[in-house]
């Protein structure tokens, strides 16, 4: 949490209640959240909160890379965990939703300098594995 704390206020972002209590929500749960489950919690607290405000507050976590947001194709949308274990990527079950993570990145630096020959600054990215979990395997579409 203090760690947390201090990425923000380095990136000179106010300690709000709301921000507090999304911080709470994603570290209270060390499995995947949806959005509406965060708000849930942050409710508890902070009775006013509105989704929006929510999604505002997890894009900043994003941008910063304290968060992991995990494109699934579930109904409920996007999944959020905190990136405390450091940079990594998730398997998504296309049946079930269920989620893993994997401990490997599997994008190496060269393709990052070729980005760079372009011109492009790289801030991070996003990469995820969709497929069938173990339960899900047998299913046929
Ligand atoms: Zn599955
Ligand atoms: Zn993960
Ligand atoms: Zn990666």
């Amino acid at each position: 949490m203090e760690k947390i704390i201090k990425v923000l206020r380095e990136n000179g972002y106010k300690i709000t209640p709301q921000r507090r209590a999304v911080i709470l929500a994603l570290l209270k749960c060390d499995k995947f959240l949806t959005v509406q489950q965060i708000l849930d919690f942050v409710k508890q607290s902070n009775p006013d909160v509105s989704l929006d405000t929510v999604y505002r507050n997890l894009d900043i976590f994003v941008q910063l890379g304290l968060v992991h947001e995990i494109h699934t194709n579930n109904r409920e949308g996007n999944v959020f965990e905190l990136m405390i274990s450091g940079h990594h990527h998730h398997l998504v079950c296309l049946k079930c939703g269920e989620m893993e993570c994997m401990e490997n990145c599997p994008v190496n630096d060269r393709y990052f300098e070729e980005a760079e020959k372009k011109g492009f600054a790289v801030k991070r990215h996003i990469f995820e594995v969709y497929g069938y979990c173990k339960n899900c395997k047998e299913f046929k579409e």
